[in-house]
């Protein structure tokens, strides 16, 4: 969307739902297959009929989008009774949805303890992504990433991150109908989902690595592995582990071509730089046997956006099978970089696409609901500034 479109900003309040149980009975949702037979066998259901309870439940959990057991008509009253007292079924509670301009959807989620996270749904021609959140704030503070200036607060569980996606699914009506299979009622809404929200995924491998497995299981929400990107400021460490264990996309935040100007940009270099992420990197395709990595580049005015930028990156990836992604840097409140002009954007794409890589300019998305890539931080931290920063913020100064 262009930056001076109309803003027909639609914000929805949507009402809050009774009170979370906070009576101490177990969640389901969040739960691997193996973490839900335990549960179900630890509240009394003989070994023997385990593995098929467990199916029953999780086709009502993720393929129909069941909250409540007395929905669940092929079980029977008492087994089904007896679940209602010892587990629920819960996902995040939407705050509020505010709809772009342009149609893109940013929800504020509340999770327990009242924390606040983001997701974000852009709809496209032929294809709906979710960019799902994985902590609330961050522990890293890359310069050009307002959820770097929030603090984190703490990690997302499963549920929390697998929440988001049934959150989604609830708000735009595609849990399936009864007699028509997943796929079967035209194009998904939601087909992709992208990790890259607030947080860094791979400082809560275990969570995202459980929640990825439950959208991506074939009876349930059955989204392919090659349609969930996780992105990653360059954990190296976790790397193979993604690979073998999730089997995702992987895109990298990468943003510099040399040690200096990552340290500056994106300060987990200091720990882990450019050579050793290159190298993780290219054992990447083979491990998950994926086709390509995304490398993502935030385009910054003056900054790291130079012809010789370009070429130095071709330089620097060549032998990785990948796509350049090319970020035109979204704005914020009181952010230290500008974006780079268009035509430089252009010409630094010309250059990395005659090197032979796809070189896409992502289009930005949502801005004017603050909804574009590293604009998200969540209220209970914008809560927290004086009243004048928030009206300027809001542009009311
Ligand atoms: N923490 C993960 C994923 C979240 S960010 C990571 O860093 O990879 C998703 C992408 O948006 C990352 O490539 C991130 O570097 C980029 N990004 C952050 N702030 C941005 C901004 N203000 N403008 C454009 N892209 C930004
Ligand atoms: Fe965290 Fe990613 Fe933002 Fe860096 S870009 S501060 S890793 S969310």
């Amino acid at each position: 969307m262009s930056a001076n479109a109309p803003i027909t900003q639609d914000v929805l309040t949507i009402p809050r739902k009774l009170p979370a149980a906070a009576d101490g009975r177990q969640n389901l949702v969040g739960l691997t297959r193996e973490g839900l037979r335990e549960a179900l066998i630890a509240a009394g259901t003989p070994e023997k009929q385990a593995k098929m309870r467990v199916g029953q439940i999780w086709q009502w959990i993720y393929h129909w989008g069941v909250r409540d057991f007395d929905a669940m008509t092929n079980l029977s009253k008492d087994c089904r009774a007896q679940l209602g007292q010892r587990f629920v079924i819960e996902i995040p509670e939407i705050v509020s949805r505010q709809v772009s301009a342009d149609g893109t959807r940013k929800y504020l989620v509340r999770i327990a303890g009242g924390h606040e996270v983001e997701t974000v749904y852009i709809p496209e021609e032929d294809r709906g992504t979710l960019c799902i959140s994985s902590q609330v704030g961050c522990t890293l503070t890359c310069s050009f990433c307002h959820t770097g200036t929030q603090k984190l607060v703490r990690n997302l569980t499963a549920a929390e991150i697998v929440g988001q996606v049934m959150v989604a699914r609830d708000d735009l009506g595609e849990w399936p109908e009864p007699g028509v299979g997943t796929g079967e009622a035209g194009p998904r809404l939601l087909s992709n989902i992208v990790l890259m929200g607030m947080g860094e995924p791979l400082y809560n491998f275990e969570a995202v690595r459980d929640a990825m497995k439950i959208a991506m299981d074939g009876e349930g929400i059955a989204l392919s592995r090659r349609r969930i990107t996780l992105s990653t400021s360059g954990v190296v460490p976790e790397i193979a582990r993604t690979a073998e264990e999730i089997g995702c996309m992987l895109a990298v935040s990468f943003h510099a071509t040399t040690d200096d100007v990552r340290d500056r940009l994106v300060p987990i270099n200091k720990k882990w730089p450019i050579a050793e992420l290159l190298d993780a990197l290219r054992a990447y395709p083979k491990l998950s046997n994926s086709e390509r990595i995304t490398f993502e580049y935030v385009m910054l005015k003056g900054v790291n956006d130079s012809d010789e930028d370009a070429r130095r990156l071709v330089r620097l990836i060549s032998g990785i099978p990948a796509k350049i992604n090319l970020i035109p840097f979204n704005e914020w409140p009181g952010a230290p970089y500008e974006r780079s002009d268009w035509a430089r954007i252009e010409a630094f794409a010309d250059i990395v696409y005659k090197a032979g890589y796809a070189s896409p300019i992502r289009t930005p998305r949502g801005e004017d609901i603050m909804a574009a890539c590293g604009q998200l931080k969540s209220a209970t931290e914008r809560a927290r500034k004086s009243r004048a920063q928030i009206e300027a913020e809001a542009g009311l100064g």
